[in-house]
């Protein structure tokens, strides 16, 4: 899904919405044109009268003179303008108006999305990520190496922290834009499936204030800008989501939407695993949810302290050995950054 059905239906809404109120907004002003103005109601009506006796015209002559036509309506449209102006309005007080002259307050050009209907899908699929604020601070561009040691190597990498999240981070953007490719919006694409075993799920493991999120939400950032449909949860509240619809059969609209983000989003970012509390039912739940995201080829990024060792423990052998086949697996190093910013 880039954005679903009712959203999309939503946003139709919205245009025809806006098309009323405009043609609302006109009515009112010509009829305060024919207030002032009277005569212009004549006017006004006698384009139409014009074009059919002209017709008339043509039909007894025999031949269809449209620079008459032409002319007619030339010399009407002057005189309107003429009297709208001696009276203080502008001159095209009487025409509609539109948000988006390029679409007409239609979305569409040409059957392609206008830029004012790509920017609502975006500012929806911004609103839906619980990412919205984030991202304008916490991206690609933004990245800097100030903050992992450039001095010491590391153990077992045979390079400083700083160089190897270099690489880290040139593997992270190279990931966004194989599977989450340009122009979305114009040709609605699935997420490219790729050969088999490509794996485009990551999960970033780690200290606490390493860079795992950071990272993922750099690569939601590009899914985002190009229309895909990301969610943001944290591991608390993904399986508090979890409880309320499918325990506690909630049918509250915020947690069906998130339970249906959790499912269908193309990227789906679980934040902190391992720190939520954990029972059966979650690690059940947990497994269901990375095995239908992988057999649906939707991308899921998990960032955790855990080692897969210790997510064996909490989660079961099942859940590690499908996140083993499936997932690119990336240790970030370090003690936490945010203490230093
Ligand atoms: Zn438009």
């Amino acid at each position: 899904m880039a954005i679903n059905n009712s959203s999309y239906n939503e946003i139709m809404r919205e245009y025809e919405n806006i098309r009323a109120n405009n043609r609302a907004a006109q009515v009112r002003r010509i009829e305060e044109v024919y207030k002032k103005i009277p005569q212009m109601k004549d006017l006004n009506n006698s384009t139409g009268s014009m074009a059919v006796s002209r017709y008339k015209e043509s039909l007894k002559s025999g031949k269809i003179s449209m620079p008459d036509l032409k002319n007619d309506i030339d010399k009407i449209k002057k005189d309107k303008e003429k009297l709208l102006l001696d009276a203080g309005f502008p001159k095209d007080y009487m025409e509609i108006s539109y948000n988006c002259e390029d679409c007409r307050d239609t979305g569409y050009i040409e059957g392609k999305k206008c830029h004012c209907l790509q920017a609502r899908i975006r500012k929806l699929l911004y609103a839906q990520s619980n990412l919205e604020n984030i991202l304008n601070k916490e991206n690609f561009e933004n990245f800097s190496f100030d903050y992992y040691d450039n001095k010491n190597i590391l153990a077992g990498q045979n390079m400083t922290n700083a160089s190897y999240m270099e690489g880290v981070k040139k593997f992270c953007e190279r990931f966004a834009d194989k599977y989450f490719k340009q122009n979305r919006a114009e040709n609605d694409i699935a997420l490219d499936s790729g050969e088999e075993n490509d794996r485009k799920n990551i999960i970033f493991s780690g200290n606490t204030g390493v860079g795992k999120t950071y990272l993922s939400n750099c690569i939601a950032k590009v899914a985002l800008d190009r229309y895909y449909s990301v969610i943001y949860l944290s591991a608390k509240e993904l399986f508090e989501v979890l409880v309320k619809v499918k325990m506690e059969k909630s049918e509250e609209q915020k947690y069906l939407l998130l339970l249906d983000g959790i499912y269908e989003s193309d990227m789906l970012i679980i934040d902190d695993l391992g720190t939520e509390l954990s029972n059966h039912f979650t690690t059940t739940e947990f497994f269901h949810i990375i095995n239908r995201r992988i057999n649906n080829e939707k991308s899921t990024i998990i960032s955790t302290n855990l080692s897969l060792d210790e997510m064996r423990d909490i989660y079961s052998e099942r859940v590690t050995s499908r996140i083993r086949k499936s997932f690119i697996y990336i240790r970030l190093f370090g003690n936490d950054i945010r203490a230093r910013l």
